[in-house]
């Protein structure tokens, strides 16, 4: 729900130009990261969606702190890839 709300108010400010709304939602999103392991504060969040579940999940088993997740997954593909003599 607050991911919503500051994908919303991050959208809103943009259309409007106004730098209180985008403070604002970093404000909030700052609050979530510290409080909660919600999507805002997940490095797999790309501000307006999330990179990997079209539809989050009930209990989100892929919440992640880790900056490097993608290139950790596409390092771990191109392993997986060589393995099966592919590509
Ligand atoms: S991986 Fe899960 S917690 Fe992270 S952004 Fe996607 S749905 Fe949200």
């Amino acid at each position: 729900m607050l991911a919503r709300i500051y994908s919303d108010l991050k959208d809103l400010s943009g259309r409007l130009g106004n730098t209180e709304l985008d403070l604002l939602a970093d404000d909030l999103r700052k609050h979530l990261i510290g409080s909660s392991k919600d999507c805002l504060a997940c490095e797999r969040w790309d501000g307006a969606q999330c990179k990997v579940f079209k539809e989050k999940p009930e209990k989100c088993w892929a919440w992640t702190d880790d900056p490097d997740w993608e290139a950790k997954v596409d390092e771990a593909v191109r392993k997986y890839r060589w393995s099966k003599g592919c590509c």
